[in-house]
């Protein structure tokens, strides 16, 4: 799994800087694909040996695969930073606040019971409005920041289908989807409801795994990996997944971890599958309104962003502004909000200028990470404007 030979594909052309956003922000090499190809080359190495900065400049990286889409010589970027964090992994030096921290953020993901505990707690804290209280530990100022205002679980009654039953779909839903993405799973299941399906949720299915396997934890994304494919096998037809940082990990679940293959056959974006639908017989009503949209880097550069626009030209009338068009990434990536906080913000802080200056009053984006960094962005500066994933809005259109 560690395996870096693959580096040695890497011609070192440069063709990938111009698209890489942390090249963009610093302008240092190793903060570029081809730099850190050069650091990953490193590693093979004693670690006495590597250079001052190493591990700076490879956390830095956003895992935003923005340099593999484009690589002409098909450098596997996203694996290959997998590996050098697993190496890198044996030789962290953390302290016991920060093994602390980063073994509770990765067990409360993966334990149901464990997240609601801490989104009630942080709802209860931002209740109180502590993230203004001075001397707050600057990461729970963070969580404090990141997390939206909790939304009520008010399921509607189910949409009256348009076409004869055309069998089960399954809904993955993570870690989040219930939790912070209430609408999203709510507008999905209407949809595919308009549409004839039936919609199932494996009450067994957990964490994608995505921020373990990034963050040099291959075992335990396997093992995350293993239970999802346990939780749908009794559950026929397709998997359907509507966060685009999870559904990119999914469908790479068989290349990571075989065993997987019959699962990871059956997972679909939901932009996907309902693009693959067509339109024909849901009626859409009008928008005469511009909203923007954000293209997440999972979604651009792994799941495709064209089933995102066909979806949002079905509402007529509905004037939409992409954000970024020409690339370029929120600062969201996973955990990187949290760990890497700097960047995180220059980041962000660029991409909600763009979206203040379209002047539109919803933003539409297809990853919940993305959605919570934004929001958090917007809020800092007292926009206001609604966030929510391109099939919500369709959802509410529907005639
Ligand atoms: S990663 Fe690809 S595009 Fe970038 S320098 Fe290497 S060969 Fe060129
Ligand atoms: S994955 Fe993204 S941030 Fe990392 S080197 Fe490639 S383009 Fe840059």
């Amino acid at each position: 799994m560690n395996d870096l030979s693959a580096t040695e594909r890497c011609v070192k052309c440069g063709l990938c800087l111009p698209h890489c956003p942390t090249f963009a922000l610093t302008a240092n090499e190793a903060d570029s694909p081809r730099g850190r190809i050069s650091l990953m080359q490193m590693l093979e190495q004693p670690a006495s040996d590597w250079s001052p900065g190493l591990f700076q400049h490879l956390d830095r990286c956003l895992m935003c695969h923005a340099c593999e889409a484009m690589c002409p010589s098909q450098v596997p970027f996203g694996h290959l930073m997998d590996s050098a964090r697993q190496r890198l992994e044996a030789h962290r030096q953390r302290s016991w606040r920060q093994r602390l921290a980063f073994a509770a953020g990765m067990g409360l993901l993966t334990s149901g019971g464990g997240r609601k505990l801490a989104a009630a707690g942080l709802y209860s804290l931002q209740r109180l409005r502590l993230e203004r209280v001075p001397g707050l530990p600057a990461s729970l100022r963070r969580w404090l920041q990141l997390v939206p205002r909790p939304t009520p679980d008010t399921p509607r009654p189910a949409t009256p289908a348009i076409a004869a039953s055309r069998g089960p779909v399954n809904l993955f839903t993570g870690c989040t989807g219930d939790l912070l993405d209430k609408a999203t799973r709510q507008a999905v299941i209407d949809l595919l409801g308009r549409l004839g399906y039936s919609v199932t949720m494996a009450a067994r299915q957990g964490c994608c795994g995505a921020l373990h396997q990034h963050a040099g934890q291959p075992g335990k994304a396997r093992q995350l990996a293993r239970a999802n494919g346990q939780a749908f096998a009794d559950s026929p037809g397709p998997i359907l997944a509507f966060a685009s940082g999870c559904c990119a990990h999914l469908q790479n679940y068989a290349q990571l971890y075989p065993e997987t293959q019959a699962f990871t056959e059956r997972v679909h974006d939901v932009t996907s599958f309902l693009a693959a639908q067509g339109p024909a017989g849901l009626n859409f009503r009008p928008r005469p309104e511009k909203v923007a949209l954000q293209m997440p880097c999972t979604q651009r550069n792994q799941l495709g962003a064209e089933p995102v626009s066909e979806l949002l030209s079905w509402i007529p009338q509905l004037q939409v502004t992409p954000i970024n068009p020409e690339g370029g990434c929120c600062g969201a990536a996973g955990s990187y909000m949290l760990t890497q906080p700097q960047m995180s913000d220059r980041l962000r802080e660029a991409m909600v200028e763009k979206i203040v200056a379209t002047g539109a009053r919803v933003l539409l984006t297809t990853n919940i990470g993305c959605s919570l960094q934004l929001g958090a962005g917007l809020r800092q500066k007292g926009v206001e404007m609604a966030l929510m994933h391109p099939v919500t809005l369709l959802a509410a259109q529907l005639a």
